[in-house]
């Protein structure tokens, strides 16, 4: 069994519809210097006078939120939270004050917003706050004034404190996403440094394939198994508000992938979509607590859990290498007796068609099998079959998949 234990799903209303509105939402890579800012606001332009309304929401240039946690490292072992979220949030807004600027150069008048101006609100988590609400009056206002409108993503303020709060990392889609629900979006485009959604890392595979569409429940599957391309959090949000999602890539024109219903008809009815990996999950054993206690204090630590396994002795989770501390710290509460370990990674076989087609996990264990890799633990979900095994084994696991199901 797996649970993912996504976030609560922010009470977003859709305030308006607004027809011929765009969210585009430019990644890291895609804003990494001026060149390519210069760029982003050509395309936000030529977005404009293309006839959409447009709003924009950026990431913070290239490694800048890395390079904000590290030197945070730096100066503190163990800044306070609030204190990071005010220094991160300065990331993206760079980046769209910098985009707005380049437009107003290209005769277009464009203005930036924090995420506090731009009406997102949110609880009072520091790193991980949760979307509680749009106020987008202001978006609407610079709208109406025929303003291509900057969002300074990742980020919002505090519904309690008023104070400044950042989504958790990859947070700018989920930015994105909420304001296309609220404002009733033709569209939010999410726009990155690959063609679209791959059946495999193209990285990692040569023969790896961009997907026209997939569905909902599949990109989710894969965005919370590892595959970078969108938070899975978004997604979700994205599904709920049928939000039209298109993953594309900034550096040319072509269309990218769609996320669409399961029951779209241009749905590729494939057994299996992609294999998506993950270099490094902490894999946990916990024993000597109740599964109710260990993962209330977990859930309370915000620790994000993914794979559940639980026998009569032990306890088996799986949590991203960056919820580490938290987690730790969670378990030495309860008493118990535990242990991690941070020798594995994930891979992930993902497809609909698997619901309707027996014969998946038998054809991915003697894959791996063949390859002489012995899955640590196993989960599974209706359209997912997820095994961690050592990382050092994960290019040659997602290799020997991706040609074992045929995606080339
Ligand atoms: N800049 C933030 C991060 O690196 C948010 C984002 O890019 O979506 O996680
Ligand atoms: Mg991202």
């Amino acid at each position: 069994m797996t649970v993912t234990e996504f976030e609560a799903m922010p009470a977003v209303e859709r305030a308006a519809d607004t027809p011929g509105l765009v969210v585009m939402k430019f990644g890291g890579t895609s804003v990494g210097d001026a060149d390519k800012l210069k760029r982003v606001a050509q395309r936000l332009v030529a977005a404009r006078a293309a006839g959409s309304k447009v709003i924009a929401v950026v990431s913070a240039m290239g490694h800048t939120t890395d390079e904000l946690v590290t030197l945070a490292q730096q100066v503190s072992p163990n800044p306070q939270e609030r204190e990071l979220d005010m220094l991160l949030s300065v990331g993206e807004r760079i980046s769209c004050a910098l985009v707005a600027m380049a437009i107003v150069d290209l005769g277009q008048s464009a203005i930036s917003l924090t995420g506090s101006q731009a009406g997102i609100v949110t609880d009072s988590t520091h790193t991980k706050a949760k979307i509680v609400e749009v106020r987008a009056h202001r978006i609407q206002e610079a709208l109406d004034r025929d303003e291509i409108v900057l969002v300074a993503g990742f980020q919002g303020v505090s519904r309690e404190s008023f104070d400044v709060t950042t989504l958790g990392r990859g947070g700018s889609d989920t930015t994105a996403v909420a304001l296309a629900a609220a404002l009733g979006a033709d569209a939010c485009e999410i726009y990155t440094d690959v063609r679209g959604v791959f059946t495999a890392d193209p990285r990692l595979v040569a023969t790896a394939r961009k997907l026209d569409r997939v569905s909902f429940e599949e990109m989710l599957e894969m965005a919370s198994s590892g595959a970078g391309v969108m938070m899975a959090r978004s997604v979700e949000i994205a599904r709920t508000h049928n939000v039209r999602l298109h993953v594309r890539s900034s550096f040319e024109d072509r269309e990218g992938t769609w996320i669409t219903e399961e029951d779209d008809p241009m749905l590729e009815k494939a057994l299996i979509s992609a294999v998506v990996h993950q270099r490094e999950e902490t894999v946990y054993r916990v024993s000597g607590v109740s599964s109710a206690t260990l993962f209330g204090a977990l859930a309370a630590a915000n620790v994000n859990v993914d794979t559940i396994l639980q026998s009569s002795a032990e306890i088996v989770f799986s949590a991203p290498p960056e919820d580490k501390r938290a987690a730790a710290a969670a378990l030495n509460g309860l008493g118990g007796a535990w242990e991690a370990r941070d020798d594995l990674g994930k891979v992930s076989v993902i497809g609909a068609g698997m619901k309707s087609h027996p014969g998946v996990a038998a054809k991915t264990f003697a894959t791996l099998e063949t390859a002489g890799i012995d899955p640590a633990v196993v989960s599974t979900s209706p359209i997912k079959i997820a095994c961690h095994i050592p990382s050092d084994h994960v290019d040659a696991a997602v290799r020997a998949l991706h040609d074992a199901f045929e995606l080339a």
